[in-house]
């Protein structure tokens, strides 16, 4: 299709989403990505015989209909082969033994609530209508926050009388909820919903929006649920390359894009740098798609308006992560793990800095770990200035530290020893600022709080005309079901221009 070049900045779950549905309208289609794997957040490295995922270890969305699927049907690609997450998460409060098991099962999931939570059900009834109307307005493609008048008609387009219901709950914080049904004081409940939300939303109750939440806690249970892939999660990012491949397109790894150009308020091409030969060259197009989160979008682009930039050195700084990985001897695990697990350590330390942990553990014959043996992938929320501005030594020694509170407090449930422990590896915000380009390192979205979420959020649509974001920075956040959803407005919003 001529005069319709596309750049696209990223080979996230994102970037190639958005790529490949671009190449099948016949777009030419470039995306250009820093590091040496795509996936971005959602890849993976091997060692020794395991396969680790980098970041992202359960998926949401490859139920018929949900938006991975709808993609990969569209894209012309198979649905990769998966298995649920039923429980989702066992969660472990301080000092218990026994977790709080999400059952994908909404009557398992209910009698477990009424035992762990009694009295909360109003809460839950709460959520459950909300998560309900909310994801029928999310499958109708609203695009949020619009930006010019095509993106109001999507909007208004998706409402039906039942999204009014929603209304009054925009305003309103998880807390403010717990509040209004009275049930502010019930600590259990306070604590495992902030040590959920800070997974999906990045703030706690007092912060995330309630909409937000109900969609984020909700899509655990059937009919959606929470998946585990077969492989491993580059399974997702190798089904959207041969989409985009197969469709025209061409991904082109190992380039840095430096600058994203602009006049007159439209953008005119990007400035590239080739890692491996060190050269530097400029490419021009009519639309740039950036993949980043907007932090970086704000220092890579000339002549972004005033305000734009404001907006985004106001954000709360976002958290990063700490994670290690082990390959493990498969009796390293007890008897009947789940595939996921939360440990919250003292009710008196924050949600992070090692004070929880998420835990993700291969199944046997799951794609990552050599027979009789599995891979234990654990994360906790740091505060990437701890780690920036130090000295080698002193970095080192920092790591140093957290890894041995991550082995001693993941010791308290998994037989680790030097026996068990195969093969070790920690990821800092250095290293994810290094593999996936994003500024300090800082992992997930802006956070879902009221004055960030959906159509208060950051839109796809930037002040610069043909320039576009996605990713976990845009409606409706974070994970690779978030971001899916995203490149699916970004394409329309492309594709409506040529229509017009
Ligand atoms: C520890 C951790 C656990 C997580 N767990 C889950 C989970 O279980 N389930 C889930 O759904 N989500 C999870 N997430 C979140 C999820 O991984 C991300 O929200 C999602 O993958 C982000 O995708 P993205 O497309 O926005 O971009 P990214 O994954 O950030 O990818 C961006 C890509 O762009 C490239 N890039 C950036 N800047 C440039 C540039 N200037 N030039 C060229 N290339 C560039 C990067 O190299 C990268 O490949 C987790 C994240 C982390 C960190």
């Amino acid at each position: 299709m001529s005069g319709k070049k596309i750049v696209v900045i990223g080979a996230g779950i994102g970037g190639l989403t958005t790529g490949a549905l671009l190449a099948k309208k016949g777009y030419a289609v470039t995306v250009y990505d820093q590091a040496i794997v795509p996936g971005g957040c959602a890849s993976t490295f091997q060692r020794r015989g395991f396969t680790f995922d980098v970041g992202a270890t359960q998926v949401a969305g490859l139920e018929k209909g949900g938006i991975h699927h709808r993609l990969f049907s569209e894209l012309g690609v198979d649905i990769p082969k998966a298995t649920t997450c039923d429980p989702a998460c066992a969660v472990f409060l301080p000092q218990e033994k026994e977790p709080i098991m999400v059952w994908r099962n909404p009557h398992k999931w209910k009698e477990e609530r009424e035992k762990q939570f009694p009295n909360s059900e109003k809460f839950w009834s709460l959520f459950k209508l909300l998560f309900n109307i909310s994801w029928r307005f999310q499958s109708r493609d609203p695009v949020l926050p619009p930006r010019n008048f095509w993106d109001l008609t999507q909007l208004t387009k998706a409402l039906r009388p039942d999204t009014f219901i929603t209304a009054p709950f925009t305003l309103m914080t998880v807390a403010n909820a717990l509040n209004l049904l009275g049930l502010n004081n019930d600590h259990r409940l306070k604590t495992f919903l902030d040590l959920q939300l800070k997974l999906y939303s990045q703030v706690d109750t007092t912060q995330t929006a309630l909409l937000y939440a109900a969609t984020a806690l909700s899509v655990s249970q059937e009919p959606q649920g929470l998946y585990h892939l077969e492989g491993s999660m580059q399974v997702l990012c190798d089904r959207l390359v041969t989409a985009l491949e197969n469709h025209g397109g061409t991904l082109k790894m190992g380039y840095l894009v430096e600058k994203i150009h602009t006049d007159k308020g439209k953008v005119t091409g990007i400035t590239i740098k080739n890692k491996k030969k060190q050269q530097i060259f400029r490419e021009e197009a009519d639309q740039v798609v950036a993949n980043v989160t907007v932090n970086n979008i704000a220092k890579m682009t000339e002549n972004l308006p005033k305000g734009y930039g404001r907006r985004v050195e106001k954000l709360p700084p976002s958290s990063g992560a700490f994670v290690i990985y082990l390959g493990v001897d498969r009796s390293a695990i007890p008897a009947n793990c789940p595939p996921h697990l939360q440990f919250l350590y003292d009710y008196q330390g924050e949600i992070g800095e090692m004070n929880s942990l998420f835990v993700s553990v291969s199944k046997p014959n799951d794609g990552r770990a050599p027979e009789g043996k599995a891979t234990i992938i654990a994360s906790s929320f740091t505060d990437t200035s701890l780690w920036w501005e130090k000295t080698k030594i002193e970095y080192e020694q920092l790591k140093q530290e957290y890894t041995s509170r991550a082995i001693a407090r993941l010791g308290e449930y998994f037989n680790l020893n030097s026996d068990t422990i195969i093969h070790q590896e920690t990821a800092t915000p250095l290293t994810f600022a290094k593999y996936t380009a994003r500024e300090n390192g800082i992992v997930g979205g802006v956070g879902q709080r009221i004055e960030t979420f959906g159509p208060f959020g950051f839109a796809p649509r930037t002040p610069i005309e043909n320039l576009w974001l996605v990713g976990d920075s845009v409606h409706p956040g974070e994970g690779t079901a978030g971001v899916s959803y995203s490149a699916l407005t970004v394409a329309r919003q492309i594709e409506q221009l040529r229509l017009r």
